[in-house]
């Protein structure tokens, strides 16, 4: 599918997070029109429709947007119901936030030492992410012995700019 260039400029418009799907959305629309090339009154058009989607909310703005990382092997064994439980009750690492906060991702290290948070937080700021939690489980030695690469972790997470929070639900 081809795309006229003011058609590009305005789909650049569209916040990164829903670009792509905008971009297919909008191509499908296309075709089913029996074109190949997006014009600029193509992507006007499914503004039009899907303004509420493709724009950004100041109620979004507001919100602030946390994730939580957990341990790769912990997760085996645990459904991660004691995070959830913190958070939706405002307790222990989650006293602090007000009732503008959503939990924007949950997610494993991917193992040892780690391997995928560099990449999964890549993706969390392209969504907005304000703060993440080392979960409890990473940091406590009951059990399962605490995380032996936390620091790393921790490290290069806030090297990205994002703020880290130790804990989660002790
Ligand atoms: S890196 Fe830490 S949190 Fe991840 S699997 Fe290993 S011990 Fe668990």
């Amino acid at each position: 599918m081809e795309w006229e260039k003011d058609a590009e400029k305005e789909l650049g418009k569209i916040p990164e997070h829903v670009r792509k799907m905008a971009k297919m959305g909008i191509e499908t629309a296309v075709e089913k029109k029996g074109k190949n090339c997006v014009t600029l009154d193509d992507v006007t058009e499914a503004m039009v429709r899907f303004g509420g989607l493709m724009q950004e909310d100041e109620t979004d703005k507001k919100t602030t947007k946390i994730a939580i990382v957990r341990c790769e092997t912990v997760s085996e064994a645990c459904p991660g119901v004691g995070c959830f439980k913190a958070f939706n009750k405002r307790k222990v690492k989650f006293s602090e936030y007000g009732p503008d906060t959503e939990i924007i991702g949950y997610f494993t290290c991917g193992g040892c030492p780690g391997r995928r948070v560099y990449r999964l937080v890549d993706s969390l700021q392209k969504h907005g992410v304000d703060v993440i939690h080392l979960s409890s489980c990473m940091l406590m030695d009951t059990g399962y012995p605490k995380c032996p690469h936390i620091d790393g972790i921790r490290q290069m997470i806030a090297k990205k700019g994002v703020k880290v929070v130790e804990g989660t639900h002790h």
